[in-house]
Formats: structure tokens, sequence, C-alpha cells
């Protein structure tokens, strides 16, 4: 069956770690509160990884903090990703986010103890490392020619004994591989959710099913929010909604264009007798990922077509995703399907994400378009913008290459 995103298995999740027992405030009680009794300090409009990030952070400085979501924790993006924190495998362009990657994939490992610590939920966390392997010295040389990144990359170089010895279950005529030892990879809506936990623990309150946000803004800067559960008043706005963050700053005439990239993904399990065939570690490959996550399934993904907001899967993709899968994976043949679904990638017309200030608008910040990177760069999203709403600059923080006017001042946008 086709679903939106990859539910999260409850056996990963084990019964001390309270992922069911994710306590949402009790909306009915809350909401017959008058609408005065909704102030804060600062207002998060969106609940994926980023908004609830961002909630943790300010959250865990003491800072008043309210989210409003119009539906769930973790239901657009955040629920289709495949969770890697690719900060080595990524071939990132820009020096600020390569340094930003790497920075917010060791920043996670940090929370994954703060959150055990405060709320026992297990992130599925793990830093087991990724392999990218290729079949011919001449594919090799290939990847190396088009690649940004080559500097500050922890990489070891596996021959091809080496990939024999050391992953069993990769096809083997594989020529050789490279073995980036630090990369991890994170159950992407157990983060988001674990994100949300801890921040309500620490104080924040977040409420979801809040429709028809309306941002109000005067001269003076930002005012509030006025949704249909009331008004709700606050310092600073913090636009975290994704995909839909563009039509949140055009109601106050800001224009920070996203765009919509699908990507589909598929789940199998492999029997018991398979033990053997099943990888240990991510295949970052040219032509396909391949996950094992810490819930038992292996995750495959993933398309990417521009321009796509439905929610679809195809059966061409999934052949064309299982065909490459199990060509690096031969085990993944005798796999059991488990479940397809599809999410939409936030992108941004350079591909950097907004982060920051929106000039013009005392108190209105943007965190969105995280693209195919959003889980990744949640922690480090989380800082800067709680930096940002303590008042440091951009320029302190040395992010102004993310900061959301950026497209206005090169004149990509006129
Ligand atoms: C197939 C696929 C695979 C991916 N794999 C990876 C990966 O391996 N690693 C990685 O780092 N990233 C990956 N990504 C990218 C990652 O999923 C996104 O970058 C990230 O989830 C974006 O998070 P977000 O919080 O900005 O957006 P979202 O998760 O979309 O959250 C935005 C939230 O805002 C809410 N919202 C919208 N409008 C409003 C409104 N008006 N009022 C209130 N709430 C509102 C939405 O309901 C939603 O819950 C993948 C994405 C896809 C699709």
């Amino acid at each position: 069956m086709v679903q939106r995103g990859p539910s999260q298995p409850e056996e990963v999740i084990d019964s001390s770690c309270e992922q069911d027992k994710f306590k949402r405030l009790p909306l009915s009680e809350t909401l017959t509160k008058k609408p005065e009794t909704f102030h804060a300090e600062t207002i998060i409009v969106g609940g994926g990884v980023i908004g609830c990030a961002i909630a943790f952070e300010l959250a865990s400085r003491g800072q008043e903090v309210l989210l409003v979501e119009q539906s769930e924790i973790a239901s657009g993006a955040s629920c289709a990703a495949a969770g890697m924190l690719a900060a080595d495998s990524e071939d990132f362009a820009h020096p600020l986010m390569a340094q930003a990657a790497y920075d917010s994939r060791e920043l996670l490992h940090k929370h994954k103890e703060q959150i055990s610590a405060l709320t026992g939920m297990d992130l599925g966390l793990r830093r087991n490392g990724f392999i990218t392997p290729f079949r011919s010295y001449g594919d090799l040389s290939k990847y190396k020619d088009k690649r940004n990144t080559t500097s500050g990359v922890q990489q070891l170089w596996w021959d091809r004994s080496t990939v024999q010895r050391e992953a069993l279950w990769l096809n083997r005529d594989t020529y050789g591989a490279y073995y980036r030892s630090l990369e991890s990879e994170v159950l992407p809506v157990s983060l988001t959710r674990a994100y949300a936990r801890s921040a309500e623990m620490m104080g924040a309150r977040i409420l979801e099913g809040v429709q028809d946000v309306q941002l109000i803004v005067d001269k003076h800067g930002v005012q509030g929010i006025k949704t249909a559960k009331g008004e709700m008043c606050c310092k600073h706005i913090i636009i975290a909604a994704g995909l839909h963050g563009e039509q949140l700053m055009h109601q106050v005439g800001v224009v920070l264009p996203s765009s919509p990239v699908k990507g589909e993904m598929l789940a199998v399990r492999f029997t018991t007798d398979q033990a053997g065939g099943r990888p240990d570690r991510t295949v970052y490959a040219e032509d396909v990922y391949i996950v094992p996550k810490a819930n038992g399934e292996v995750w495959i993904g993933a398309t990417s077509l521009p321009g796509r907001k439905d929610h679809s899967v195809s059966a061409n993709s999934m052949q064309r995703l299982l065909g490459a899968a199990s060509y690096w994976v031969p085990g993944i043949k005798e796999a059991d399907f488990v479940r397809a679904w599809a999410g939409i990638r936030p992108s941004t017309p350079d591909g950097l994400p907004y982060i920051g200030k929106c000039e013009g608008i005392s108190g209105l910040y943007a965190a969105y378009g995280h693209f195919r990177n959003g889980i990744l760069l949640s922690a480090i999203t989380g800082r800067w913008i709680a930096d940002m709403v303590e008042g440091k600059s951009a320029e302190e923080i040395g992010i102004e290459a993310f900061s959301p006017e950026r497209l206005n001042r090169k004149g990509v946008m006129s």
C-alpha cells in the first residue's frame, strides 16, 4: 500500500521511549482559553523538523516559544525523508553548506544525548558510516571530476578486496568504494517528534491543527498571528513552513520563492534467513541510496522530480530504484516489500536555504528551503535562529550567504 510517509515502526521504539506517548497539548482545553492567553515572545509557524528544532533550541535557552502547526507534527517533507546525515557524502557547492552540514551532524549527536536524558525517546540515530561504491575505474574518475567538495571530507578508499571483506553483502564485482565513517542516519519522524516533545518539556507550547494563519505586522514590525483558533501575539515570528513558507511571506509582501521537488522512496525488510545479505551501512551510490534503519527496515531512494507536488508513486520509479538497489545489494531481490511513499522537498532558486531575518519587517524570520538536507541541517538551523532571536546578527554568526534577502540583492528576483 502506498502511504504518505514512512510510518515509524513501533518495534524500533522500546516501550520506555514514549514515542506513542508524545503528549500534544490538549487542544480542546487550551483553545477555550481567551485569545490573549496565547502570547509568546516567539511564534514558530510550521511543525516539521526545522520548526521543531528551533522550538527545541529556544526552549533550551529558556525562551518563551509557541509553535503552531496546521496539521500534525512531522506531517510534511519531514515524514518522507530517508534521514541520512550525509555531511561528507553530499557534494555541497557552497562552503558554508559544507561546514553547516558537518557542524549540524555533530550537533545532532549531542542533541541525541540531551533528548534521551530528557524524554527517553529513541531517535534511531546511528553513526554506521556510508559507502560510495564504483563499478569501474572509469566511474571513479568521472565521480572525482564532477565533485566540488574535495578537501575536508573524512573518507577512506577501499579497494576491491577491502570492500569484499568489510561489506559482504555488497556486489562482489564492485571495483572499489569510498568509506565515510562519520556519516550517520536517523529516523526523521522520531527526530521531529522528539524535538517537539523535548521543547514542550522545557516549557514550549505546541499547538497542532491551527489553520488559516495570517501574519499581523505594522510599521513597528511583527505583532502576532491571526488564526482560525484566535489571535496570538508575539515579538518574533519564524516561518518554518517548508514548501508553504513562500505563501506566508507573501501575506506581508516578502518574496522568498521556493519550488517543489518530489521524491519517491520504498522500504523493504530482510527475512531472518537472509540476515547475512542485509546491509549494515548506508550505500550512497550515484544512482540510488540504500539506508538500513534502526527499525530493521532498509529504505531505498529516491527519485527527483522538479515541479511535482503530488504524492503518487509510479511503478516505473519503483522498478528503477529497485533495479539500482539490487545491483549494489543483491540480497534486496529476496527481501519483502514493505511500502512506498512520496514527499516534496522545498528548494530555492540558488539551492541554499533561507535562514535569517527579513529586512524591513522587524521580528520576522525565515527558516525554510532546506531542499534535500533539512533533516541534516535541522540542528544548526535551530541554533542559528535562536542566536538571532537573542540579538546576534547574520554577520556575527557568519551566515550572510543564507540571508533571506540575498536573491533580491543579487538581482535574481526583480
Ligand atoms: C524523498 C525525500 C528524501 C529525503 N531525504 C533526506 C535525507 O536523507 N536527509 C535530509 O537531511 N533531508 C532529506 N530530505 C529533505 C527533508 O525532508 C526536508 O528538507 C525537511 O523535511 C524540510 O523540513 P521543514 O520543517 O522545512 O518542512 P516540512 O517537514 O514540510 O514541515 C513544514 C510544516 O509546516 C506546516 N505548515 C505549512 N504551512 C503552514 C501554515 N500556514 N500554518 C501552520 N503550519 C504550516 C506543514 O504542515 C508542515 O508540517 C528528503 C526529502 C524527501 C522528499
